[in-house]
This record gives structure tokens, sequence and C-alpha cells, in this order.
């Protein structure tokens, strides 16, 4: 019993060790990804509480490494941050997206139908903490969005309620900026955050989206089912739009809808698809 206190630190050392190396290893990867054509995006349609029509896309970061397999957004997203790479991933996201959007408004309309389910949708990105402190990021997406010739109103930006917090006196001015340009703005993973009443109503945005796990539990859990009606409310008094994001069963489809919640987005109607089986979704789901 005498040295379980040393070899429990050699063990928790070793431990830690393999865990620097391998986010090293990680790192290097990650560095050569872009090139090495590892990156992709998958597209989750956003829908219409109402009606159920297809109102926009979120573009999601796929990387399907060469040498260790697929990494889920959860463990490359926060090491891209640390190490400054999420500059350079952000910047191709954003191509990549509006890219993609404009191919879909040159689809042409499917028998039967007045336009493509695509016509006119929005796209939405996921902004990081390190793009919004970016001086450049403003010029930068206004230059993405005049080189790709989409409409800055069609394009989307998601930043979450913690990085907005964490700088909110720098954020504020980078959003009237970005807003300046035409773009939507959501606030992602709402109700996780501390967010300050004042600075949500002196923030231009127009959407809230409700984070999944209090949706994910709504039915079962009376907590969540009132956090999820007072963000509607609050929202609402603000004028801004809301979204509920892990919607995966009918029933609370249902309830959001009853909720006056306006749109949805989650397993339910989606899970998140690669651009081409995302087109035959979104055409399947306009026949419907
Ligand atoms: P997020 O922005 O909150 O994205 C929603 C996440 O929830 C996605 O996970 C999506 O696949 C998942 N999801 C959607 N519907 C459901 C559902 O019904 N149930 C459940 N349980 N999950 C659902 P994903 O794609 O693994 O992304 C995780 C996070 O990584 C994102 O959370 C976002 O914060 C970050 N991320 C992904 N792509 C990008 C990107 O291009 N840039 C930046 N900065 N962050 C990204
Ligand atoms: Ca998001
Ligand atoms: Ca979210």
């Amino acid at each position: 019993a005498k040295n379980t206190g040393r070899d429990m630190a050699l063990f928790y050392s070793a431990e830690t060790d393999q865990r620097v190396q391998a986010r090293q290893t990680m790192e290097q990867h990650l560095r050569r990804a872009l090139e090495r054509g590892e990156m992709s995006l998958h597209f989750q349609p956003r829908v219409a509480a109402r009606g159920g029509r297809l109102l926009g896309v979120e573009a999601l970061l796929r990387w399907n490494s060469a040498a260790l397999g697929p990494v889920p957004p959860a463990e490359f997203i926060p090491l891209a941050e640390e190490t400054g790479l999420i500059r350079a991933l952000g910047a191709w996201v954003l191509e990549q997206a509006l890219l993609q959007w404009a191919q879909w408004q040159a689809l042409p309309v499917p028998e039967g139908h007045v336009v493509h389910p695509l016509h006119g949708i929005a796209v939405s990105v996921n902004l990081s903490a390190a793009e919004l402190a970016d001086d450049e990021l403003v010029p930068a997406i206004e230059a993405t969005l005049r080189r790709t010739r989409v409409p800055a109103q069609h394009l989307e930006l998601e930043i979450t309620e913690s990085q907005l917090m964490d700088n909110a006196q720098a954020a504020q001015s980078q959003l009237a900026a970005l807003k300046a340009l035409g773009l939507q703005l959501a606030i992602d993973d709402f109700g996780t955050g501390y967010s300050s009443l004042a600075y949500l109503k002196r923030f231009s945005i127009d959407r809230l989206k409700i984070d999944k796990s209090f949706v994910h539990d709504m039915l079962h859990d009376p907590a969540d089912m009132e956090i999820t009606r007072a963000i509607i409310a609050l929202g609402h008094t603000l004028g801004l739009r809301i979204v509920a994001e892990g919607v995966e069963n009918l029933a609370t489809a249902q309830v959001l809808g009853a909720l006056n919640c306006e749109e949805l987005q989650g397993y339910h109607f989606s899970r998140p698809l690669p651009a081409a089986e995302l087109q035959a979704w979104a055409e399947r789901h306009a026949q419907r």
C-alpha cells in the first residue's frame, strides 16, 4: 500500500503522455487533411414546423482521415480551434457550402412542381470563437460571397451562445458588421450558456436554436419541457425565430409545433447527408 501513490502517479503520467501523443498525431494529420481531400460536408435539413417545408440546410464538417479513420467533429473541431487550423477549415467550409448552394440553384424543376425544393433555401455554416475574434472574418466572408455569387440573405452563420458571451463586447460589433452584409445570424446551442438578456437584445440576430439536450428528453422531463417553453417565449419577445435541434421523433415535433416553435431539425427528418443524398431527400420530401 506504501507504493500506491507513486504507482498511481506513474500510471497517470503514462496515460497523460499517451493522450498528449495522440493529440499531436491527430494535429499532424489534421494539418494535411484539406490538401489530402479528406474533408467533406454533410447537410442536415431544417423544416417548417407548420407544413414541413424545407427551409434550409446546416453544413456539418466530416473528416475521413486516411490514417485515423473517420474522426468526429467533437474531437477535431476543438483541436482545430486550439491550433488555429480552424481558420483554414472554416474558410473551406464556407466556400464549399456556398458552391454547393449555387449548384442546387441550377437544378431543373422536377416534373409536376413549380420550383425545386432546394431553390431559395438557406445554407447555415457554423462559426467558431476563433473565427469570430478574427478581424479578417467580415471581409473574408464578403469576398467569398462575391466570388461564389451567392446572395448574402441565403447564408446563415451559427454561433454558439457560450462563444458569444465569452467576449460579448467584441462579438456585438462583429455581429453587427456581419449583419450589415445582409446574411442571417443564429445563436446555436441556446440554453447551455449564460446569456444576459441585455446582450441578447443588442445582438443583431435572427434565430435561436434550442440546444438538443433540452429537446431530446422534453417529453419525459418536465424541466426540459419548461425550459423549452421559456426559450420559445423569450425568443418571441425579442422578435426571433426559434429552431429546435435534436428532434428525433414525431411526438416531439408535434409538441414543439404546438408550443409555436417555428422550425425543426433532427434525425426525425433526416441525419446530416452528403450533398447528393440531401438532394434526393429534398425531392422525396417535397412529394410527400
Ligand atoms: P452543432 O452545430 O450543434 O451541430 C448539431 C450536431 O447535432 C451535429 O453533430 C448533428 O449531426 C447532430 N444532430 C443533428 N440532429 C440530431 C438529433 O436528432 N439527435 C442527436 N443526438 N444529434 C443530432 P456533428 O455533425 O457531430 O457536429 C458536432 C459539432 O461540431 C457541431 O454541433 C458543431 O459545434 C461542430 N461542427 C461541425 N461542423 C463544423 C464546422 O464546419 N465548423 C465549426 N466551427 N464547427 C463545426
Ligand atoms: Ca450548429
Ligand atoms: Ca447546436
